[in-house]
């Protein structure tokens, strides 16, 4: 739950009209929160980073990304 809340708080202040200070926090919170529930689970986050998009885009496989928006996942 606390993740959800934190994940929404991020999507205000991307809509909103806030200081890139502000906007930075809330990408901190929703990582430091992404992060506890992989904790939680006994999931290596950076494991699991590196498994699906250490070759790059899981589906195009190059860094960045080059599929089309309307074939991003
Ligand atoms: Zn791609």
């Amino acid at each position: 739950m606390w993740f959800m809340s934190e994940v929404g708080e991020l999507a205000e202040a991307l809509r909103g009209q806030h200081k890139s200070e502000e906007v930075a926090k809330e990408f901190a919170d929703v990582l430091a929160w992404l992060a506890t529930l992989a904790n939680i689970a006994g999931i290596d986050l950076n494991a699991a980073i590196e498994m699906k998009y250490g070759r790059g885009c899981p589906y195009c496989e190059k860094i960045p990304c080059l599929c089309s928006p309307t074939e991003k996942p």
